[in-house]
């Protein structure tokens, strides 16, 4: 359903010494990556701070525009797209942060912020938007009261629900989960995790699941992907992958965590 082509991403590097030598250095966050993920997959991408898996993110979405490459959704290939096609596309491919508080509107009650994303994307009644807000709410945990509480009511696992239920209310093709449970302790980590397994499954949603944690990667993961400096060491299924690893980088992540 989406095919990652050779996608690099360069930043022009703004230290101090590049200012003073006037010479312009690229550092290569995302470095000739491709992957594919297959319609109601689950693809863990997982990789060391700094290995670029937040800029791929961005560049898969278009949220930064990428140095050379391709992804192609559907057959169309985004990184082609005006803004105003791309934006109808946003409501298939939706992203899903670390800590969601962040964007989630401390003026807004759960019930606005659940329903904002569909008024954008066209839904006109009032009572429709209410029923899908209140339905999701149920389905990742919450209870129908915290319809009417403020962002800063909920904890940082209780605000990780709400910020899945935002962007899975349009039902979207793929949901891009970056991060997703890292700021959590570990017993809500799972609660979280076991959400995003069962709505993953009632969906058939396509996830692309980034962590650095290996072991949360393997629990959630069909297949997985190793990124190491902004590129693609190797990629398997989980449990070959583990049984298995072949990378000389791969076999050292998983020593440093086993
Ligand atoms: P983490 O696990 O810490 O979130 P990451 O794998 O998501 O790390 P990125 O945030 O994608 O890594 O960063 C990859 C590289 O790209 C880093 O070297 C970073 O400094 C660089 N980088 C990212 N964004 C920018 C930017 N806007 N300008 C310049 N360099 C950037
Ligand atoms: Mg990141």
């Amino acid at each position: 359903i989406l095919e990652i082509r050779n996608l690099s991403k360069s930043f022009t590097a703004s230290g101090t010494l590049e200012k003073l030598s006037g010479k312009t250095k690229y550092v290569r966050a995302v470095n000739n990556v491709s992957f594919q993920l297959n319609k109601g997959e689950v693809y863990g991408l997982v990789g060391e701070s700094g290995s670029g898996k937040s800029t791929l993110a961005r560049t898969i979405l278009q949220l930064t525009k990428p140095s050379s490459g391709e992804v192609l959704y559907k057959n169309q290939d985004l990184t082609a797209l005006k803004i105003n096609e791309m934006r109808k596309l946003r409501k298939d491919l939706q992203l899903i942060f670390q800590d969601p508080f962040s964007s989630l509107n401390p003026r807004k009650t759960v019930g606005q912020i659940l329903e904002e994303p569909l008024r954008i994307h066209g839904v006109k009644k009032a009572a429709i938007r209410q029923e899908k807000a209140l339905a999701l709410l149920e389905q990742v945990g919450l209870q129908t009261e915290h319809y009417f509480r403020y962002p800063h009511e909920f904890s940082g696992g209780q605000r990780q629900r709400i910020g899945i239920a935002r962007a899975l209310i349009v039902d979207p093709e793929i949901a891009i989960l970056d991060e997703p449970v890292s700021a959590l302790d570990v017993s809500i980590q799972s609660q979280i995790l076991n959400i995003l397994k069962a709505l993953q499954k009632n969906l058939n949603l396509t996830m692309l699941f980034i962590a650095h944690d290996i072991s949360v990667v393997r629990y959630i993961s069909d297949r997985i992907g190793v990124l190491y400096l902004g590129e693609m060491m190797e990629e398997a299924d989980t449990d070959s992958l583990f049984a298995e690893p072949l990378h000389p980088y791969t076999q050292a992540l998983f020593s440093s965590v086993l």
